[in-house]
């Protein structure tokens, strides 16, 4: 495992390879920044937005998608110019959009949460080719991990404090989801799930908030297949790249620990990446 730059996240998120610009772009949440970190000649770049930024994904066009405090942008990686989108929560301001993705046919879906961590207050939204902004799903308190199936025709989502992995029946035409069941129950003493990926094999890493670990497991029979030793604590997602698909990079957090816990896991907020493992 390496550490990808001296950089250290608030509270590092949203890990993902953009395969156009060979980069990985995350977001610090807490801080407002965008990072982009290309591997082939260690370019890093930053991109302050000046407000919570949940989640971002590459677009079309070459943009990125990003969740801000204030709406949902279309955002140019290189000049930072902004296009709204929509604002869904624009009436709960006590709300900020968390973890996002697209799924295999490039809706944008985020998630969103209370900004006291107020439990159901939070939603699922997919945001549709034409612009319009579904609510996928309500009563949600954290919103947090999304993977689709290798054959597209499952969802997984992680609202955290429900310590578990819910699959979807997910129809790629329209991106309805329903037939909501537990693919994976998550013992708490594991720590909290929070962001996941899925692998060629079709099993899913997890990393765990306040558990020092990412996990494998196999979402078909909810057993656990592999854990990841974390040198941190707050393990918040982790994403496939890399030329190859095959590196795992990991995001982490140092956001509420205090000094003497800091002392004792001086990487806390920084990047990891674990090469080859998606084989
Ligand atoms: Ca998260």
């Amino acid at each position: 495992m390496e550490v990808l730059t001296a950089h250290r996240c608030l509270l590092g998120e949203g890990p993902i390879w953009d395969a156009r610009r060979k980069s990985l772009f995350r977001v610090d949440i807490l801080q407002g920044e965008i990072h982009e970190y290309r591997p082939s000649d260690g370019h890093f770049h930053t991109i302050s937005v000046g407000e919570y930024v949940g989640a971002v994904a590459p677009y079309r066009d070459g943009s990125l998608m990003a969740a801000l405090k204030s709406g949902i942008v279309l955002l140019d990686p290189d000049t930072g110019a902004r296009e709204a989108v929509g604002h869904p929560e624009a009436h709960l301001p006590g709300n900020r959009y968390n973890d996002g993705k697209c799924d295999p046919a490039g809706r944008f879906w985020v998630g969103s949460m209370s900004l006291q961590e107020e439990p159901g207050v939070g939603s699922l939204y997919m945001i549709d080719h034409d612009g319009s902004i579904i609510r996928q799903l309500e009563g949600v308190t954290i919103s947090n991990g999304l993977a689709w199936s290798n054959d597209h025709h499952t969802m997984y989502y992680i609202d955290t404090p429900t310590f578990e992995v819910a699959a979807f029946d997910y129809d790629l035409s329209t991106g309805a989801i329903s037939n909501r069941r537990v693919a994976i129950r998550i013992p708490e003493s594991e720590g909290y799930p929070d962001g996941m990926t899925i692998d060629r094999e079709g099993c899913l890493w997890i990393a765990h908030w306040d558990g020092w670990q990412v996990t494998r497991w196999n979402p078909d029979t909810g057993r656990k297949l592999h854990h990841l030793p974390m040198p941190v604590s707050r393990v918040t997602s982790c994403a496939f790249g890399g030329d190859t698909g095959n590196d795992l990079y990991i995001t982490s957090a140092r956001t509420g620990l205090s000094a003497e816990e800091l002392g004792r896991q001086p990487l806390a907020g920084a990047v990891f990446v674990v090469r080859g493992v998606n084989t």
